[in-house]
């Protein structure tokens, strides 16, 4: 089963820009899209605007601005917004694990939009009118801007995530049984670390307690913690410590010059001088060669295809 993703339509190539013309990425079409079903929306061309259109910007108040067009000022906010709040609950009966949306469009950008006021000064401080509505509707999905994934890390935590929903989404289709919740956790342990250990530990007491609540409210709770945390970035520091703590995993395998490689990668790697694979990859040699049975059912050594590369400069 393939990843369900939003994406603004321009993104894919599809010419509905208000110039008739496109932004194709690259690197969505062709490398994530091997991986990905796209649901394209182009909230402009679908609220009934034609191709090409006038320019149209946002002005007046930073949270709760009016679309309007740059030259004739012709106001589309209402058409926008009636529009957009019946499509996010379309959108919300799709599957989607989570949206890419196009950058700086007062349509579909996801943050640091221009708003002008009324002297003609923008401030780039906005958020597009459609992935308003949208992040409104669905606030936990993962989302992420095109511009945004051509930075290594936000594009890794990104991926990360909408692979971990989806793994997440086929234990709920399956109809979950406790058992299947607890070894759905207990995969996702370091993973769910490297995000945020606030919400490993809240995760942890939630299955704790799996037998003392209906399992509705706990898959309820479990899902909303689990989407909470993968927002929550990963760093150096965070993915250092999960590596230690793996290290612990070892203890009794290792000789002293295999322990002493591995912290010292570990170390170069929290200081910058070398990628996430580097450390990933001599554990996961270890994790054969030591046959740790836990460690290799961790997802955080395997979070996502190889082929996207997302750790080689993360
Ligand atoms: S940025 Fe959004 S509204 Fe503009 S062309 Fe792309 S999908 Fe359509």
């Amino acid at each position: 089963m393939k990843i369900r993703l939003g994406i603004s339509a321009c993104l894919l190539g599809q010419e509905v820009r208000f110039d008739g013309g496109h932004k194709h990425d690259r690197f969505i079409t062709e490398t994530l899209g091997q991986y990905v079903d796209f649901v394209p929306v182009c909230p402009e061309v679908e609220c009934g605007l034609s191709i090409p259109r006038e320019a149209m910007r946002l002005v007046g108040e930073i949270d709760h601005p009016r679309l309007v067009t740059v030259r004739t000022r012709i106001d589309y906010t209402e058409q926008m917004q009636t529009w957009a709040e019946r499509r996010v609950q379309e959108l919300e009966g799709e599957d989607l694990n989570g949206f890419i949306f196009k950058s700086d469009s007062p349509s579909s950008g996801m943050e640091r939009v221009k708003v002008y006021d009324d002297k003609g000064m923008p401030v780039k401080k906005g958020i597009g009118m459609f992935a308003r509505a949208f992040m409104e509707h669905l606030p936990l999905l993962p989302v992420e801007e095109e511009g945004r994934l051509h930075d290594p890390k936000l594009r890794e935590n990104f991926i990360e995530a909408i692979f971990t929903f989806k793994r997440w989404r086929e234990i709920l289709e399956a109809g979950p049984g406790r058992k299947q919740l607890v070894d759905f956790h207990t995969r996702q342990k370091l993973l769910l670390l490297a995000h945020s250990p606030e919400h490993y530990r809240e995760m942890g007491r939630v299955v704790a307690h799996i037998n003392e609540h209906p399992m509705a409210e706990i898959t309820s709770r479990y899902q909303d913690l689990l989407l909470e945390g993968l927002r929550l970035k990963t760093t150096p520091k965070k993915n250092a410590n999960v590596l230690y703590h793996l290290m612990g995993y070892f203890k009794k395998d290792l000789t002293a010059d295999e322990k002493q490689e591995l912290l010292d990668i570990i170390d170069h790697y929290r200081r910058g001088d070398l990628p996430l694979i580097v450390p990933i990859t001599l554990v996961n040699h270890y994790v054969r060669k030591y046959d740790q049975a836990y460690l290799k059912e961790q997802y955080y050594l395997h979070p996502h295809p190889l082929e996207l590369q997302l750790r080689n400069h993360a």
